[in-house]
């Protein structure tokens, strides 16, 4: 249920009606836009009369949501979410960029990916530390040791990190990660999703399953909000579809969705989403036109080499090309 506020609410009214939901054992999240004060109310409204909410003074009116999802709800929170990534923000006409190669795999080849990403436009770096990977016998990525790489990178370059956490007893490693990466496999391990939302506020890029519905990431994302953590970037990396002539299928249609539900920021993965480096530039364009507020690349300096999805793997050069086109589409937009 949302509740919106008459113009000139004063804050003791605010107070008063917030105390009234408790009783009913609702939560309420306050929502203070330009014009307009919101209240959400999280919990269950079964026994809640809305009739007796409107008859309050202070009341313009109350709508039912009929969505599941309410935190991550567009009614919930009208403006658009822009999430702060270390002073990178993502969000509301703030457009990120977080290039960097799959997995680190050496001092040489983050530090050196890092510099060129940085060069080129980026605002956040990426690089797996954990992998999740479909052969056990693959590259898992190098744990402990990939995550002081990845804050060596960030010493040398000034760009913040992002790095998948596929398990949450690893989290005491994460203290210099800045954007915690929950990957399409885990988007529904639902107590991964409410350890990030309960203990820690860093923002959480959670990527869409590869078979999920876009109400099923929503859903996902709530999990973190209602836990506790508002700071979440939504991530559309392509799906499983009967097409097999790219890794998955980009389905660009969800930026518009998204945005219509949702109050979150969304970003793109170009790289997971068709599986070849060729491909990456006109999907990161596209992404870019159709109003994504960010990307998230795969870079690497030597692909033919890289342990894990080289070839979907731009070389720096690659990258610094496509930059300079997103920047241009950007500008036209
Ligand atoms: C990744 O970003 O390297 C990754 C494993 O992505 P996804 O979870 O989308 O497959
Ligand atoms: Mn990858």
């Amino acid at each position: 249920m949302i509740i919106t506020l008459k113009k000139g609410a004063g804050d003791a009214q605010v107070e008063s009606l917030k105390e009234l939901l408790k009783t009913k054992n609702i939560e309420p999240r306050v929502w203070k836009g330009e014009l307009e004060t919101v209240i959400g109310c999280v919990g269950d409204i079964a026994h809640l009369d809305p009739g007796l909410i409107e008859a309050l003074d202070v009341v313009e009116n109350v709508q039912r949501i009929q969505e599941p999802f309410k935190a991550a709800n567009r009614k919930f929170h009208p403006d658009d979410s822009v999430i702060d990534c270390s002073g990178a923000p993502v969000g509301g006409g703030r457009f990120a960029v977080i290039a960097g190669p799959c997995s680190v795999e050496s001092e040489e080849q983050i530090v050196g990916v890092a510099r060129d990403v940085k060069a080129a436009g980026a605002t956040l770096l990426r690089g797996g530390a954990f992998k999740p990977r479909t052969s056990p016998y693959a590259f898992q990525g190098m744990g402990a040791e990939g995550l002081r790489l990845l804050s060596l990178a960030k010493r040398e370059t000034g760009l913040p990190v992002v790095t998948e956490l596929m398990d949450f007893k690893d989290i005491e490693l994460f203290n210099d990660v800045d954007v915690i990466q929950i990957g399409a496999r885990n988007m529904q391990n639902f107590n991964l999703l409410k350890e990030v939302g309960a203990f820690t506020k860093k923002p959480i890029l959670l990527k869409r399953g590869m078979s999920a519905t876009l109400q099923e990431l929503l859903m996902s994302a709530e999990y973190v909000m209602a836990s506790g953590n508002p700071n979440v970037i939504l991530c559309e990396r392509g799906i499983r579809t009967f097409e097999t002539a790219m890794r998955n299928t980009l389905d660009l249609g969800v930026i518009s969705v998204l945005h219509r539900l949702s109050h979150l920021p969304v970003v793109v993965d170009p790289s997971h989403a068709t599986g070849h480096a060729w491909m990456v530039d006109s999907m990161a364009v596209a992404a870019a036109a159709a109003g994504a507020d960010g990307l998230i690349i795969e870079v690497h300096n030597d692909p033919p080499h890289a342990k894990c999805d080289g070839a979907q793997s731009q070389t720096p050069a690659m990258f610094a090309k496509t930059m300079e086109r997103i920047m241009k589409i950007r500008s036209v937009l």
